[in-house]
């Protein structure tokens, strides 16, 4: 077992870790339940989500009693290390953190497309650049991505975008 999830984007990959007591996160794809032999000093208490960029989701406590199981509160039952099925859990908290990245790469490929469009399909294409810095932004991406995504500063950026979608200002910038 032990599942990676793939990104389109490199260096994001994901997988759920095991957290020690101590609060230390056992790297390895460590999702199969296997306590990584001598390495591991402490039991594991539970699992966080972590990412190739070094990102780490919330913690994920591990209880014994079913009776104990909140999964609201992070506190899931297993009789052993294992995810199960609650690794999709820990995947969600993965996904969130690539929202916003996936969402700035969909805002780069329109960018690309706008620039490479023909005259007759460059206002279309101008359009879907856009809607994808709108979903962008809604997905929680930052201005500074967006800059970066769009090939100008973040204040460029957030001019040329935060403002009414029928502004006319909205106007190709180039
Ligand atoms: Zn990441």
């Amino acid at each position: 077992m032990g599942t990676r999830w793939a990104s389109d984007l490199a260096n994001h990959h994901g997988w759920a870790a095991q957290l020690l007591a101590d609060g230390t996160i056992v790297d390895a794809c460590a999702s199969d339940g296997s306590q990584g032999g001598s390495r591991v000093a402490a039991p594991p208490i539970g699992w966080v989500a972590v990412c190739e960029c070094g990102w780490q989701g919330p913690r994920w406590f591990r209880v014994t009693d079913v009776e104990n199981e909140e999964v609201h509160d992070r506190h899931l039952y297993r009789s052993n290390m294992t995810l199960g099925p609650h690794e999709s859990l820990l995947r969600a908290d993965w996904e969130a953190h690539m929202r916003p990245r996936l969402a700035a790469l969909s805002v780069n490929l329109a960018y690309l497309a706008w620039g490479a469009a023909p005259a007759s399909q460059r206002m279309d294409a101008w359009l879907d650049l856009c809607l994808a810095v709108d979903t962008a932004i809604a997905a929680g991406t930052t201005w500074a991505a967006i800059g970066l995504a769009t090939g100008v500063s973040e204040r460029d950026a957030r001019a040329q975008w935060e403002i009414p979608p029928d502004s006319l200002q909205r106007l190709p910038f180039k």
